[in-house]
């Protein structure tokens, strides 16, 4: 009201009537509620698709525009200080001595896809951050990548398997470069290097020459052909050559045909959590929507299978298997960081906010589990019920024979280097450009974005907030200049009745679940923007699970809190079978962990037909002062509840919770009362939990 207040002043002493243009330079302000944003504008400042590729709905910022705060910063500079920041002086793949990709002519050991996994994330790491000594390690890699491009444009190392291909010629496996390519194309975003565009155009001139019989044929590279054409819209909306859409059509006609109607083409759990996007990215070109169809089709097939679990994964402890469905099932950690890549281009585009918020299920409840909370360890395998935690061979209970379940430094090769772009591509993405020249809280964090907005005025909107532990999300405008262009807010698909005020004046209209808030007006410094997102008690029944059922407080599931041992190992003698590490790297500083349970976890939930509210307290504690609440005794809060111990659900003979009882469960145990906790803070969790009688 206090702007009205000031415009109906400034009118009068204006002397004039009211005009629609003056309305609207005195801070006439707009609120909708839509499903998507309008497609038919585009962005002037931001680096979108080009014609004729089907416009994004949401355009990613170049990486360093967003500055996290709270606890995804906390997990970065964990990141920093622990595995990512410190691989290089343990992996045998990361040593610079005699590393094909070091080499500046491929030549050399270590050529395959581990140094460029870890420099993906590790360069963004450094480019969010700002972290110039990380910053200058990756230029240092990435010039001997530049020095390795060949006169016909091929580049790195070659891995050539014949065995895999029917193919004389020996065209290398392509993989390895795909993710070389994601760390140029950020390292572009962030340096204007001008070498980077030269660079990827003679390397895709080089694909070009490639005839379809000897492209993209060994395993890896074929399912996931998708990163290379991403790669190669990435370069077309930056020179506009129309031959690199002849060559994304030859990309994806020679990869896998993740278009099949109930069927994949691998069951792969990184690739399925990685290519089942490739469809919906060629869409981009093709505007065939039955494409897009196909990655919605993937995705809800996967998860129909093998995918009735909380925490946004599905179970695949390597491969997706027949009759290995139960929530003990896991996944990798590879898995869960190519999934929220996954979601976040997603959300750019089709604009459809179900992306963000799986992106965030899979961040909260899953991800932060699969390492250890000062993270210098992670499993390569984590599941919703997960008891213990240690290094005994559980096959054929998961699919993978070895210590695929502990935490170690030195093991779990691809995980160990692949992790390492989960929270900085999350960081990247927590806001993002809008068609309409304005700005998207997409994913919410504490957070400070700088972006051109309107006619190209540069904004600073800050956010504060412990989202997903907080419903109260704030964010402030800082700006030089009172400035027109529109905030989009994401209202996820778990909350109705989300609450908005501008400056304390609440916007009385219903936003919808699973769309997005819109306010256009001429924002001035410091306004504030108060998003609540009212967070309840939510049951899933898992009804092809056994009934078993999930307890969720707005975008967090929560686990039975199992007390956790760890036991201290030695990291070289109990890594997997394909771990290497250099010769004086010190196990003792890097030690690895079993968990095992301390308190029993064969409990199911006593629940009744009352409103939930009744039957759990919920329990909330102070925001924990070093801003990391992924522990235990950290997190910032808890649910008191009731269960009952099933005595027959126990270990199985491969020493895994067996698999769920039929609820509801007729027990003659005693009721007791018990602690759940958010499942991201669970090392050990049963989080799908059979129903007691
Ligand atoms: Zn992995």
């Amino acid at each position: 009201m206090k702007s009205l207040k000031h415009v109906v002043i400034f009118l009068v002493l204006l002397g004039t009537a009211p005009s629609k243009i003056l309305w609207a330079q005195s801070g006439k302000e707009s609120v909708t509620n839509i499903k998507r944003p309008g497609l038919k504008e585009l962005n002037k400042f931001y680096i979108s698709n080009k014609k004729p590729l089907q416009p994004l709905s949401f355009i990613k910022l170049p990486v360093g525009s967003i500055k996290p705060e709270g606890w995804i910063l906390k997990f970065l500079e964990l990141q920093r200080d622990g595995l990512t920041g410190q691989l290089s002086n343990i992996s045998a793949w990361l040593d610079k001595k005699n590393n094909a990709w070091f080499s500046g002519n491929g030549k050399g050991d270590h050529g395959w896809e581990e140094v460029p996994y870890w420099l993906k994330g590790y360069g963004n790491l450094g480019y969010v951050l700002k972290d110039e000594k990380i910053i200058t390690e990756t230029k240092l890699w990435l010039d001997k990548v530049f020095e390795s491009q060949e006169a016909d444009g091929y580049f790195g190392p070659r891995i050539v398997e014949n065995e895999h291909q029917d193919n004389k010629g020996n065209t290398p496996d392509l993989w390895p470069n795909m993710l070389m390519l994601w760390c140029m194309q950020s390292y572009y975003e962030y340096s204007n290097d001008t070498r980077v565009i030269p660079f990827m155009i003679k390397y895709f001139k080089w694909q070009m020459t490639v005839p379809d019989e000897k492209l993209l044929k060994i395993y890896w590279e074929n399912s996931r052909g998708g990163d290379n054409l991403y790669s190669i819209y990435w370069l077309y909306n930056r020179t506009g050559e129309k031959w690199l859409l002849d060559l994304a059509n030859k990309i994806h006609r020679n990869t896998a045909d993740w278009t099949q109607k109930n069927n994949l083409p691998n069951w792969h759990n990184v690739n399925i959590a990685q290519c089942f996007r490739e469809p919906a990215t060629y869409y981009m070109q093709a505007k065939d929507s039955s494409f897009l169809n196909a990655t919605y089709n993937d995705f809800y097939l996967v998860r129909s299978l093998y995918g009735q679990v909380p925490g946004g994964m599905f179970g695949a402890d390597e491969n997706a298997r027949k009759g290995f469905d139960d929530p003990r099932q896991a996944v990798e950690t590879c898995g869960m960081v190519e999934q929220m890549a996954s979601d976040e281009i997603l959300t750019g585009i089709t604009g459809d906010p179900m992306w963000a918020d799986h992106c965030e299920d899979v961040a909260f409840n899953t991800y932060p589990a699969a390492v250890m909370p000062d993270f210098k360890g992670l499993r390569y395998l984590t599941a919703p019920n997960m008891v213990v935690s240690d290094t005994r061979n559980h096959a054929p209970g998961i699919q993978n024979e070895g210590p695929f379940l502990m935490m170690n430094p030195f093991s779990s090769r691809c995980c160990q280097h692949n992790h390492s772009m989960g929270w900085p591509y999350y960081a990247e993405h927590l806001w993002m450009a809008t068609p309409d020249n304005g700005i998207a809280a997409m994913l919410y964090s504490s957070s400070e974005v700088s972006a051109k907005v309107g006619n190209g005025n540069m904004v600073t909107l800050k956010q504060t907030t412990h989202y997903p532990f907080d419903e109260n999300i704030s964010i402030e405008v800082n700006t030089t200049t009172a400035v027109n262009f529109p905030l989009y807010l994401r209202i996820p698909n778990w909350c109705s009745n989300a609450k908005l005020m501008v400056n304390g004046v609440e916007k009385s209209m219903p936003f919808e679940a699973g769309s997005y808030a819109r306010i256009e007006r001429k924002w001035k410094q410091a306004d504030v923007v108060e998003l609540v997102l009212p967070m309840k008690l939510k049951k899933d029944i898992w009804d092809k699970n056994k009934n078993s059922v999930s307890i969720n407080y707005g975008p967090l599931t929560f686990s039975l809190k199992i007390d956790e041992t760890y036991k201290q190992m030695d990291s070289k003698k109990s890594a997997i079978g394909d771990s290497k590490w250099q010769e004086n790297s010190d196990q003792s500083k890097w030690p690895s962990y079993e968990i095992y349970p301390a308190s029993m976890w064969n409990y199911g939930l006593v629940l009744n037909e009352q409103p939930l509210e009744s039957q759990f307290k919920i329990i909330k504690r102070s925001w924990p002062e070093n801003n990391f609440p992924f522990t235990q005794d950290a997190v910032p809060f808890i649910l008191k509840a009731k269960g009952k111990i099933i005595p027959e659900w126990i270990l199985d003979k491969n020493g895994l919770c067996d698999v769920l009882p039929q609820s509801p469960v007729t027990v003659s145990t005693k009721e007791q009362p018990i602690e759940l906790i958010p499942m991201g803070a669970a090392r050990l969790r049963i989080a799908s939990f059979p129903v007691v009688k």
